[in-house]
């Protein structure tokens, strides 16, 4: 007879396949709670009890199930959004070059200065199109009607500005009109890709964005950084009919020397323990000479040995830790367009593969990433399909790179409930909690996307402090850095956690 025959047996049966499960959880330290974290624990499990309530059935009725554009509002007035934002974070190994500060902010650092301008073309209706939006630094003022001075516009607070300031974020309902969302999300980086060029700005850009991830909690970030030629205004662009091309020498792009510049600058205005390193990582989009793009990834790696050693930070640790391809996967080149070149390179640089951002059980990039040796995976989402690779992952403690929010808003796991890292977490396998492109989806630190994995996953205070440490065990730092920012956060999750009980009066 299949099944229990008596009600204890019937008991003990579902008990024996919990623990088994338990024991594979990727967190083994619950028992290691103190006695104010039990407390703070326990506060917060009332509190999510309390917010699902009565309304457990009701679709949509709990924000981790809402799409955050919509769920956003909620969750900042949620009697846990302090306790998260409050929270020392760690590092973020997942953000990217371009999305990286906070939208109110660079607009406004926009609208100050005079020589920027938006091209907009009234002909192209509400809807915008390429180039519609797009953002300029001009020295010289120009002749078409369809430039836009920002300044002007945003003092007017024109319909111009309004519009083109809508294409930079997620965090409203036009973007469930977009039919296909990397067309939405695109547009975004074709509007600050010229402006993010010049010199002047990309510094400042980069200065106040760690400035500000910091100040949200982040004392670490790894950065996902393209290497575009640095220019002094947008003039010749402009007019010009060809995109200026970039080559590649031994001596490190401006681009890389001016974010590390950008990051030491950060750090000695009032972040005395900011670290920031960089992945350098070109695009993936497949161009009309698919060759070509696969030629200028392997140009860009094979230069970075060099670029490593003449960037070293100044505690002599790299700056520049891995080489990584980004952009959407299912559409463009796959990680396999690289292989062949990548192991005939034996390229010493470590891999931080952007892989498995899809739903789809025939991409396989995953695969890829895990057979060229990657250090870690950005994404990882479609891990479910293939249990050998996740046992392979899980016990070569290859961490996944989380980013739930940007997850859900590019529709790939829409109800967070279901996001896949419950089964990567129940199954063991190393994972950490990113923000991907916090400007595009209006959040800093990374209190949003945890405020999401607490609620949408159903886990307690000891696995975010293990999310949370893990930034550190699994970065690109060396032995000796990891145990000082390890043994740094200790201090500072004790401080806060002192200061988090008076706050909520335990
Ligand atoms: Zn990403």
């Amino acid at each position: 007879m299949k099944g229990a025959a008596t009600y204890d047996e019937y008991l003990a049966l579902i008990k024996s396949i919990k623990d088994q499960d338990r024991k594979t959880w990727f967190n083994q330290t619950e028992a290691k709670l103190t006695q104010g974290e039990e407390k703070l624990n326990a506060y917060m499990k009332k509190k999510r009890d309390e917010l699902i309530g009565n309304r457990k059935y009701i679709y949509d009725a709990y924000s981790p199930s809402l799409m955050f554009h919509y769920a956003k509002n909620d969750i900042m007035h949620n009697a846990l959004f302090e306790i998260f934002k409050r929270m020392p974070q760690g590092g973020n190994l997942h953000i990217h070059t371009g999305a990286t500060w906070d939208n109110d902010k660079f607009t406004k650092m926009l609208a100050d200065d005079p020589n920027v301008y938006v091209y907009w073309d009234p002909d192209a209706g509400l809807k915008p199109s390429y180039p519609n939006g797009k953002l300029y630094y001009l020295k010289k003022a120009p002749t078409s009607p369809n430039f836009y001075n920002y300044s002007k516009i945003a003092k007017s607070n024109s319909p111009v500005f309004m519009h083109s300031k809508k294409m930079l974020t997620f965090i409203d309902p036009r973007v469930d009109d977009i039919e296909y969302i990397w067309d939405g999300f695109n547009d975004y980086f074709i509007a600050v890709s010229s402006i993010l060029k010049v010199r002047e700005i990309y510094k400042k850009y980069y200065v106040a964005a760690f400035k500000h991830q910091y100040e949200h909690g982040n004392d670490y970030i790894e950065i996902r950084a393209g290497v575009p030629a640095l220019v002094d205004s947008n003039d010749a662009e402009i007019t010009a009919t060809e995109p200026s091309k970039s080559a590649y020498t031994a001596e490190p792009p401006e681009a890389l020397t001016l974010l590390k510049a950008a990051y030491r600058e950060a750090k000695n205005s009032g972040c005395p323990d900011l670290k920031v390193k960089a992945i350098v990582a070109p695009s993936r989009r497949t161009s009309k000479d698919p060759d070509s793009d696969i030629t200028e990834a392997m140009a860009i790696l094979k230069c970075i040995p060099e670029w490593q050693r003449k960037l070293k930070d100044d505690d002599d640790s790299e700056f520049i830790i891995g080489f990584d391809v980004v952009s959407e996967e299912d559409i463009n080149h796959r990680t396999q367009d690289y292989a062949q070149k990548i192991i005939d390179m034996r390229s010493p640089v470590s891999f931080y593969f952007h892989d498995g951002e899809s739903n789809w059980v025939d991409n396989d990039n995953i695969h890829s990433a895990w057979a060229l040796g990657t250090q870690r995976i950005g994404h990882g989402i479609n891990l479910y399909n293939f249990p050998t690779l996740l046992g392979k992952i899980r016990d070569e403690k290859i961490c996944l790179e989380i980013c739930p929010v940007s997850n859900q808003m590019l529709r790939y796991t829409k109800d967070l409930r279901i996001h896949p890292i419950a089964q990567f977490m129940q199954q063991g396998v190393k994972c950490v909690i990113c923000s991907d492109d916090p400007q595009i989806f209006e959040t800093a630190g990374i209190y949003y996307d945890l405020w999401e994995v607490y609620h949408g996953a159903m886990i307690d205070l000891s696995d975010v402090k293990e999310l949370i440490k893990n930034s550190y065990t699994y970065s690109g730092m060396t032995t000796v850095e990891k145990t000082q920012k390890l043994a740094a956060w200790e201090k500072k999750w004790q401080k806060y956690i002192n200061e988090i009980q008076s706050l909520i009066s335990l």
